[in-house]
């Protein structure tokens, strides 16, 4: 797996040394009462699991599976919701977390949801934010790391359903996108 990789773009303790500062924040933000926290899945559940671990205070777990069609001519694209029950939200503050920040339609797409099911706020988080002109105007709140227009892998981020597993993130080789 190692093998396929050209090069190591934001090493593991580089990464786990970001997650205490961002779990810093963010448990100075949040006001007291509930918290739900959404996990896009399955992109963001690495990230989640290191990251909500070093948050210490009273908050639920919900995971979301949105699929995102890019692409093609058209310029908006679309967010399907996959799962037969969207969490309850009603009430609460939440803080959305995905892997990466690319056009930010899916943010978008999901921010949007979790208001119209009456969540009193939405926080956004992700790991890595492309550094690119979205086309949705829509930033996090909290990101890891900016990094430039390519496609990476590892830390939750796949590339065909593989290198979720490593434990830094990466650029794929060329041989290896097949
Ligand atoms: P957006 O809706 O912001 O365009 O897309 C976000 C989603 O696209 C992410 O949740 C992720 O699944 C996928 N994505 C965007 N860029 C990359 C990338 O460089 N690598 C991988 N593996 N997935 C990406
Ligand atoms: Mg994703």
């Amino acid at each position: 797996m190692k093998n396929d990789i050209e090069r190591v773009l934001v090493d593991e303790a580089v990464i786990q040394k970001r997650l205490d500062s961002m779990a810093k924040e963010i448990e100075k933000d949040f006001p007291e009462g509930p918290v739900v926290v959404i996990i896009l899945l399955k992109g963001a559940l690495v990230f989640a699991a290191d990251l909500l671990r070093r948050v210490p205070r009273q908050l639920s777990i919900e995971c979301l599976n949105v699929a995102s069609y890019h692409g093609g001519l058209e310029s908006s694209g679309q967010v399907d919701f996959l799962d037969r029950h969207f969490p309850v939200v009603k009430g609460m503050h939440v803080l959305l977390l995905d892997d990466i920040l690319d056009t930010g339609r899916t943010l978008a797409a999901v921010a949007k949801r979790l208001k119209e099911e009456g969540a009193i706020a939405v926080h956004t988080g992700v790991l890595l934010a492309k550094d690119k002109k979205r086309a949705e105007n829509v930033q996090a709140d909290y990101v890891g790391f900016e990094i430039g227009d390519e496609f990476v892998v590892g830390y939750g981020l796949d590339y065909k359903g593989r290198y979720r597993n490593l434990p830094y993130v990466g650029v794929l080789k060329l041989s290896a996108a097949t």
